[in-house]
């Protein structure tokens, strides 16, 4: 392990000591701060960011960006160039996304829903892009007022306090926002048709299942028999949970169309699919919708694939 060019192993986000740095690049250093979390920055950056008042002064939004990108899985760079960049957009964020950022800290350290939960301000601040203690105080207080948590009295710096069903429900949907939804929802017709019926379940079980699940994504349904006979409130959840949605039309069942409008309704892209033998009778004009005509499982799965992998909204989770 080298030394870095700051001479010390403190952060150079938040002066706390760090145990963990090292070169991860051509003169980049790689940090996994408890207050800041992973980043990377340059050492042009963390020899000079004492002398660049600027950035210095605004340390604060850095940690709030590296802490956000380690929640979404991603690595932050820092140098001369992008730490500008950062600190001018990060400060313009109103009052209510920076409280959503502590929310989500709150979530994360909550080992149930209305559990307690204990949070240090001097070590959290940097979670709401707050400049320091009493800015982040402020911030627990509005998400208090606005029915997110239950506020006990605070001790000098140290808040306790229990998030609320209003903001569970929230913070789950910003959970959501960061990862990404790795959900797919499998819409397809179950033919009365013997042969026809064995074919779709084939392609579903060797075919879509195995090769989504190997992408990182998480099927809506694992056998033909579980998937739904019928739109109900429950399936347009969780179509409307879904990254994005799979349609195959063998058989031409109404609530594979039905389905397929749903998705489209709410913005989530739709992959249409078709055995080649029924790729005729259409309810809507093919011409217009890319649709893979399939013979196999292994065929549909490669071609799937390949699409999936293409369409910058479909891509599998943790693909840059
Ligand atoms: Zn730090």
């Amino acid at each position: 392990m080298s030394v870095p060019p700051t001479g010390s192993n403190d952060c150079p986000l938040c002066d706390e000591e760090v145990r963990l740095h090292q070169v991860s690049a051509l003169n980049t250093f790689f940090y996994n701060c408890s207050r800041c979390g992973k980043f990377e920055i340059g050492g042009k950056l963390l020899r000079t960011i004492k002398e660049l008042p600027e950035i210095y002064t605004n340390r604060h939004i850095l940690s709030g960006y590296t802490l956000e990108s380690t929640d979404s899985n991603e690595t932050a760079l820092l140098t001369v160039d992008t730490a500008p960049e950062i600190i001018s957009k990060k400060t313009r964020l109103k009052i209510d996304a920076k409280a959503r950022r502590v929310l989500y800290r709150i979530h994360l350290r909550s080992e149930n829903m209305g559990a307690d939960v204990t949070l240090d301000a001097q070590v959290e601040y940097p979670t709401g892009y707050c400049k320091g203690v009493e800015e982040f105080g402020l911030l627990m207080k509005y998400l208090a007022d606005k029915g997110f948590i239950e506020l006990d009295a605070e001790a000098g710096n140290v808040y306790y306090c229990r998030t609320t069903y209003e903001g569970w429900s929230e913070a789950e949907n910003l959970v959501k926002e960061l990862a990404g939804s790795t959900e797919v929802f499998i819409a397809m017709g179950v033919p009365a048709d013997e042969t026809k019926n064995a074919l779709v379940w084939a392609a579903l079980e060797e075919g879509i299942v195995t090769g989504l699940e190997e992408l990182g994504f998480q099927p809506s349904h694992r056998k033909l028999a579980d998937v739904p006979r019928k739109l109900n409130k429950e399936a347009i959840k969780r179509i409307r949970e879904s990254r994005f949605v799979i349609a195959d039309y063998t058989g031409h069942s109404p609530l594979v169309y039905a389905a397929a409008g749903c998705a489209v309704g709410e913005g989530i892209p739709v992959v249409h699919l078709c055995h080649k033998d029924d790729a005729e009778d259409w309810r809507f004009d093919p011409a217009e919708f890319e649709c893979i005509l399939w013979t196999t499982p292994e065929q549909l799965w490669m071609e799937l694939e390949k699409v999936i992998k293409e369409t910058k909204e479909l891509k599998p989770p943790g693909d840059a």
